[in-house]
């Protein structure tokens, strides 16, 4: 079966796409994901269209199709705060975004739905939908991947049907599809190991056409514990070969799958950490678990 797997990569101000696509290669993916500036802030630097199209040229010589790579918003956009100021921030944010993926040829940018902050789940899935309302003002153009979420605080989007009620409020909505994250559905209550009857139920609440991305973690805490905690494959308690039957899926298989697992540490500490993805993604192109995988990642970097 076709595999599209790659991780979250770095996109830096100086080397932009090119960057992140090299990053890509080194893992031995063919899709990959990025924030086009820190996750924490909104502040964005101008695209430099000379880096973007070499990008271009070695994705195609890679055989890396644009269309599998994904844009992930920053996670503190909150569409669901009704308060203006933020409520508008978020918009034009999201807006200048849609320009930012149209710039670099990008068509799924992944976006957390929202935490209502004590507003009510009805009142914060009812701005949500406003929102992208606003922001889905065109029939045509890149699509936003609603995230389904751990349930962590106020957070919105942990229950399909929560994903339904924002989803056809939105008149645009064709331009809207969602994005499953294993260690989020695990942690919010779904249970991931029954797979084939979660997408049926997926199927029956959205529609499994609507299915844009997915994210593939393990995670540290048990179902339903609400935690959005993700692990390194296979030694979380969902499991490698939980994890391989998700990725394997054959009504998936048209779908990027990415990775967003920790970065490991060699010595214990925390202040360097180096990327497990090209070690992970070996192994789920085996479909074999190696136990000293992460001692593997320590020798490598070391
Ligand atoms: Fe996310
Ligand atoms: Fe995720
Ligand atoms: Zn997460």
């Amino acid at each position: 079966m076709k595999l599209i797997i790659g991780s979250h990569v770095s996109y830096t101000k100086d080397e932009g796409l090119l960057g992140s696509v090299k990053e890509a290669i080194s893992y031995g993916e063919n899709t990959f994901m990025f924030y086009t500036g820190a996750p924490q802030n909104t502040f964005r630097a101008p695209i430099d269209k000379v880096k973007t199209k070499e990008a271009k040229e070695l994705m195609e010589k890679e055989k890396i199709d644009i269309k599998d790579v994904i844009i992930h918003a920053p996670y503190i956009i909150n569409l669901a705060n009704g308060k203006e100021d933020k409520f508008n921030f978020a918009i034009n944010f999201l807006k200048q975004e849609i320009q930012r993926a149209k710039e670099l040829g990008i068509d799924k940018i992944v976006l957390h739905p929202g935490s209502h902050v004590g507003l009510g789940e009805e009142k914060g899935l009812n701005n949500i939908s406003k929102g992208l309302d606003l922001v889905l003002d065109e029939e045509k153009g890149p699509i936003i991947c609603l995230e389904t979420m751990a349930g962590k605080g106020t957070e919105l989007g942990k229950t399909f049907e929560e994903l339904k009620t924002i989803i056809k409020k939105v008149k645009n909505n064709q331009r809207l599809m969602v994005c499953l994250d294993s260690c989020h559905l695990n942690d919010a209550g779904y249970d991931v190991t029954n797979f084939d009857k979660l997408l049926d139920e997926f199927d029956k609440v959205i529609g499994i056409e609507k299915i844009g991305c997915i994210h593939i973690n393990d995670s540290k805490n048990e179902i339903g514990a609400h935690k959005d905690r993700h692990e390194n494959i296979g030694i979380g308690t969902i499991g490698f070969d939980n994890l391989i039957n998700i990725i394997y899926d054959e009504r998936l298989k048209e779908v990027p799958k990415i990775l967003e697992t920790p970065y490991i540490s060699i010595d214990g500490g925390k202040d360097r950490t180096y990327p497990p993805y090209k070690f992970e993604i070996e192994m789920i192109r085996n479909k074999k678990y190696d136990e000293d995988f992460l001692e593997k990642i320590r020798n490598y970097y070391r």
